[in-house]
């Protein structure tokens, strides 16, 4: 039986051990968190993720998680309605062959599909990685070493295992920062279920009200130095980004500071290399190839990956090596696509001036237009 070790139990990796425990692999995924995370931010799967989904037999209990289509307003910095966004214009988006769901239902889903064709051993790292052309040697911070014939690094953007096996030269980092907050109540100032949106130079924030347990907001902002702000922590950082705005946010701001550890809060980077693999070392998904926030395609490249990397590995036989170059031949222009999308993604989030927050209400007026909506549904998927 064929062995691989898998680093990060995130979509990726939970992915990876489903993908090749069906195909007959035993597989273990170290992980460095102590459990399961749960909740997180909403994501959309759709297009390749949600083929990939499908060929993986998620899409029935994805579908449980599904949030489904909400209204969204538009708003102005005190929090009064400037545009309505009918459900349609994210119907006409995302299509039909899409979900929206909290990332950590994503994971659940995963897991639970995964957990009984693989070891997951929490809490724990990898503290040493060595390969030659038989194998594999991953040496754990439990003081185990396992012997494999693939390790497939899916440990996130700022993943040890592409430092330590490709270098520390390839994440480029973006001048925006990212804060996602779960709430557990629904939100004030939000009727349920929709959400607001506030787009002004160089900042949107978002707040969804699903009702209790359903609900998060998501906050982004343009700055000139990422490292200091995350040195200030979300509570300060996005207090003082977003402080002055009104409708929902400042019942958010209060949840946050209530339970600052709940929010993912990072700054934005892309991961560009110009190789995913080294022998019979992968890297995959974020960790590989993060396309950042901005593309609203990470999670659905991380199973779409996935699956494609147990696809080649069948493929191959026993030629690991050629199947990792293979891999990476048939999905690095979908990642390419994907992450100059990402960079012109970043002005509609952070539009740089009023003038741009203007052209970009305007053209989601003009998306009002069912004419204009197939424009939409090429632009997104
Ligand atoms: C606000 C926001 C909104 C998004 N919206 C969408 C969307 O709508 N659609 C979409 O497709 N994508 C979206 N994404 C992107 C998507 O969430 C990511 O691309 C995806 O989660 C990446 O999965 P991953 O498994 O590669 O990495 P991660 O989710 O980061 O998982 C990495 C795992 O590795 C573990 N780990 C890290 N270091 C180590 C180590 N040294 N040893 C062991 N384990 C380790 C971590 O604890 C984690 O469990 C969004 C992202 C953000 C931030």
């Amino acid at each position: 039986m064929k062995r691989a070790v898998i680093i990060g139990a995130g979509i990726a990796g939970l992915a990876t051990a489903l993908r090749l425990g069906r195909d007959g692999w035993h597989t273990t995924v170290v992980e460095r968190a102590p459990a399961r995370r749960s909740s997180g931010y909403l994501v959309n799967l759709l297009g390749p993720g949600y083929d990939a989904a499908e060929r993986l037999g998620l899409t029935a209990a994805l579908a449980t998680h599904d949030v489904g289509l909400f209204t969204t307003v538009l708003v102005r910095a005190d929090g009064r309605a400037k545009l309505t966004v009918p459900s349609a214009i994210a119907e006409a988006a995302l299509g039909e062959r899409a979900v929206s769901l909290f990332r950590g239902d994503l994971e659940a889903t995963l897991y639970a599909a995964a957990h009984d064709r693989t070891q997951i051993r929490f809490g724990t790292t990898v503290t040493a990685i060595d390969q030659d052309t038989d194998g594999v040697r991953v040496m754990l911070s439990d003081g185990t070493t396992q012997e494999a014939d693939l390790l497939v690094g899916a440990d996130g953007v700022h993943s040890a295992t592409r430092t330590t096996s490709f270098g520390a030269d390839h994440q480029v980092d973006l001048p925006y920062i990212v804060g996602a907050v779960p709430l557990s109540h629904p939100v004030a100032d939000v009727p349920e279920p929709s959400a607001t949106t506030f787009i002004g130079p160089g900042r949107t924030a978002a707040v969804v009200n699903l009702g209790p347990q359903r609900s998060s907001a998501f906050f982004t902002y343009r700055c000139t130095d990422p490292a200091s702000e995350l040195k200030r922590g979300p509570v300060d950082a996005l207090g003082t980004a977003f402080g002055d705005l009104g409708g929902g946010v400042p019942d958010v701001l209060h949840h946050l500071a209530q339970n600052p550890a709940a929010a993912y809060f990072d700054a934005v980077s892309q991961v560009i290399m110009p190789r995913w693999s080294t022998g019979r070392i992968v890297l995959l998904g974020d960790a590989a190839w993060c396309v950042t926030l901005f593309a609203g395609h990470g999670a659905a490249l991380a199973l779409a990956g996935a699956d494609q990397l147990g696809a080649a590995l069948q493929r191959h036989g026993d030629d690991v090596p050629s199947a990792l170059l293979d891999w990476e031949a048939g999905l690095r222009p979908e990642v390419t696509r994907r992450q100059a999308h990402a960079r012109r993604g970043m002005l509609q989030y952070a539009p740089p001036s009023r003038f741009h927050v203007w052209l970009g209400d305007l053209a989601i007026r003009a998306l009002t237009l069912p004419a204009l909506r197939r424009l939409l549904q090429r632009a997104t998927r």
